[in-house]
């Protein structure tokens, strides 16, 4: 049977190894300031571990004191870790606060003092806020493509009820876990479960980075960069997320729109203006639609993703794209110039071969242009013959036609 010493010395080495393993691996990735806040617990378990475990490097009862303030920042960091993962501030001065407040209680009402039971209670009470701190910043995190924030999540949640549930027990206990004298048992099991929080925190931190990198990858690789809107190969992933998994009921379209006479823009006032154009263009699309919705597919084209209760709505939405776009002045230096554009509306079904919805988009897109461009076409339902010209037929409309 191994003693407390060999225990604590055991897991004392295991945590340093683990530590210096976490800071190559993060050496690799460039060390960005997160990284020093991400190895903050790591580092500075290594000398609570020691205070906690080796009484002759100070003596007395300061030295176990000290151990256990350590302690509880190893946890407050872990805290500040996830902010800073998740991309919030760290609050050093706001996580020291309580840690001071229980060294404080545990150096004068616990310890000797009048409740020398209490000791542990404070201690274990901030672990477990720390920890359900720590939980609320991964659970922000959770998406699709950060699968080990949501592990983080729980592996800090479950340590949390944890902690409440042996809140009661710190008044009983043999220590660490109370007031009462070590145990091998109560020794060995403490430090499993710091070393094992560690380790757990130490790999999916990591993992974690690594998904956030290559979200960023991904952001940086689907994204325009004169407009700032996603580009075709973010809009092929949206259509293959909906032949996927569908819509939220109603209807979906894609709508294709392209300037008209764009040439003769680029030609009379330069490619600069025809740039700024573009950037216009982007924007009323991001105003109309939402900025999800549209994507730059070519040098003067967008696509859009409409959702909409009904046909008709779809296409009242493809139209107030149009006249908005119609609407804006372009203006630069002395030049103020209006532009329109002509649209290609597709609904999408579920089922539907997207490519060829999308070139029937296209289609629709090419009959406007046919019919005198700055209008808005729908390309026939695979049963419909012949494209609908909402512009004639609202004209029609209103003449009574
Ligand atoms: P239509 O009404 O038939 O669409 O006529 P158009 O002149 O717009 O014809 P087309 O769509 O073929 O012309 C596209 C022009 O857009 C050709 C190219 O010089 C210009 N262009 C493509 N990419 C860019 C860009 O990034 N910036 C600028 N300023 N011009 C671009
Ligand atoms: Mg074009
Ligand atoms: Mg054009």
């Amino acid at each position: 049977m191994p003693d407390i010493t060999t225990i604590a010395a055991c897991s004392t080495a295991l945590g340093a190894i683990m530590c210096i393993a976490i800071l190559l691996s993060w050496f690799k990735d460039g060390r960005p300031t997160q990284r020093r806040w991400q190895f903050a617990p790591f580092g500075i378990a290594v000398p609570a571990g020691v205070l906690l475990t080796y009484p002759d490097v100070l003596p007395g009862p300061l030295g176990l004191m000290l151990g256990w303030f350590a302690l509880t920042v190893v946890y407050g960091s872990a805290w500040l870790a996830a902010r800073v993962t998740a991309g919030r501030k760290p609050l050093p001065l706001v996580m020291l606060a309580p840690c001071l407040a229980v060294l404080f209680f545990t150096a004068t009402v616990g310890a000797d003092g009048a409740f020398p039971e209490l000791r542990m209670l404070p201690r274990v009470l901030l672990f477990a806020l720390f920890d359900g701190l720590a939980a609320r910043e991964f659970a922000r995190m959770r998406a699709p493509q950060l699968q080990s924030a949501t592990t983080l999540y729980w592996i800090f949640a479950v340590f949390c009820v944890f902690e409440i549930l042996r809140a009661p027990f710190s008044l009983s206990l043999p220590a660490p876990f109370g007031p009462k004298e070590t145990q091998v048992w109560s020794i060995a099991l403490f430090n499993f479960l710091i070393v094992l929080q560690g380790l757990l925190l130490g790999v999916f931190l990591t993992a974690l980075g690594r998904e956030q990198l290559a979200a960023q990858h991904y952001r940086l690789a689907s994204i325009d960069p004169l407009t700032g809107i996603g580009n075709r190969r973010a809009l092929d992933d949206r259509m293959e997320a909906i032949a996927q998994t569908g819509t939220r009921g109603g209807c979906t379209a894609v709508a294709l729109l392209d300037i008209d006479r764009f040439k003769a823009i680029n030609d009379e006032h330069g490619h600069g203006f025809g740039d700024m154009v573009i950037v216009g263009a982007a924007m009323v699309a991001r105003e109309v639609l939402g900025a999800g919705n549209v994507f730059r597919v070519g040098g003067e084209e967008f696509a859009a993703i409409i959702e909409a209760p009904s046909p008709e709505a779809v296409m009242a939405k493809a139209e107030k794209l149009r006249e908005a776009f119609e609407a804006r002045s372009h203006v630069s230096g002395d030049i103020s110039r209006r532009c329109t554009a002509s649209v290609g509306v597709a609904m999408l079904e579920p089922g539907d071969d997207h490519a060829a919805r999308f070139a029937a988009a296209d289609e629709a897109l090419y009959e406007a242009k046919r019919l005198g461009r700055n209008r808005t076409v729908m390309a026939p339902l695979p049963v419909q013959e012949d494209p609908i010209d909402f512009r004639a037929a609202a004209e029609r409309r209103a003449a009574g036609v």
